[in-house]
């Protein structure tokens, strides 16, 4: 039997309608920590505090958000992509790729090169922000400069209502587009690859299921074990930018 690099890389290569599911692990190697894994952000500010219930009716919520995103936003907004960005925009330019779903809301791929039109961000982005009255849309550095600048609580300009970033909050429900999309995109795939997720937050956990359920080979790149091990094709333990390089590499050949 071939090593399952090779296994992997042979399901790519003849992959006509392949769906990329990425989570945190694939934004790790550019520097971005998972806000869930201890360390991480969740382990120092209590999550509780920042759900979409405390901040949609609380002043002293959002201004406490905002204070936090004066240190969290820098480091998404240094980010560079890294080989495993890079590489799933390759899958793209070779026309094999129906889309990418992402839990990420660093907008790493699409600045990878892939399109943003294929890119479903099913916990929003962290990149812009949105008026939860008027529902204008504004891009994130201009409201996090007038937070530096000493807005602790910015109001939207045209109508006074309450600025959120546009990521999903918790207790907050998801994006129904979105949410959708992926499903359709499962349940379409021939391919479903995952990249740097553990697979235990909904409703990426079920998107692999419903794949497999509908015909998909599933190959997961991971450097834990998932709920969905067992229903894999091809499992590669390893981190996303090498093992994704090589993917790619191996199944152009
Ligand atoms: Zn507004």
């Amino acid at each position: 039997m071939l090593p399952p690099i090779e296994r992997a890389a042979e399901l790519i290569a003849r992959s006509k309608d392949l769906v990329v599911l990425t989570g945190a692990g694939i934004s790790t190697e550019s520097g971005i920590p998972d806000f869930r894994s201890p360390g991480g952000i969740w382990s120092k500010y209590d999550p509780e505090q920042f759900t979409y219930q405390n901040f949609v009716s609380n002043p002293a919520h959002r201004r406490s958000y905002w204070q936090m995103s004066l240190e969290i936003h820098p480091v998404l907004a240094a980010a560079q992509p890294n080989a495993a960005h890079v590489a799933v925009a390759e899958l793209e330019r070779r026309g094999q790729l129906r889309a990418v779903i992402t839990q990420n809301i660093d907008g790493l791929h699409q600045r990878a090169g892939s399109s943003p039109e294929r890119v479903i961000e099913i916990h929003g982005t962290a990149l812009a922000v949105v008026c939860l009255s008027c529902g204008d849309r504004l891009p994130r550095e201009d409201v996090q400069a007038r937070v530096l600048g000493g807005e602790t609580d910015p109001r939207c300009r045209e109508c006074g209502g309450t600025l959120k970033p546009a990521t999903v909050s918790f207790g907050q429900a998801m994006p129904e587009r979105e949410t959708a999309l992926a499903f359709e995109h499962a349940e379409r795939a021939d391919v479903f690859l995952v990249i740097g997720s553990s697979l235990v937050v909904h409703p990426a956990a079920y998107l692999p299921v419903r794949a497999v359920e509908s015909g998909a080979k599933l190959v997961i790149v991971n450097l834990q074990p998932t709920p969905c091990d067992e229903m894999a094709s091809v499992l590669l333990r390893g981190k996303a930018g090498e093992t994704m390089a090589a993917l790619v590499e191996l199944s152009a050949s």
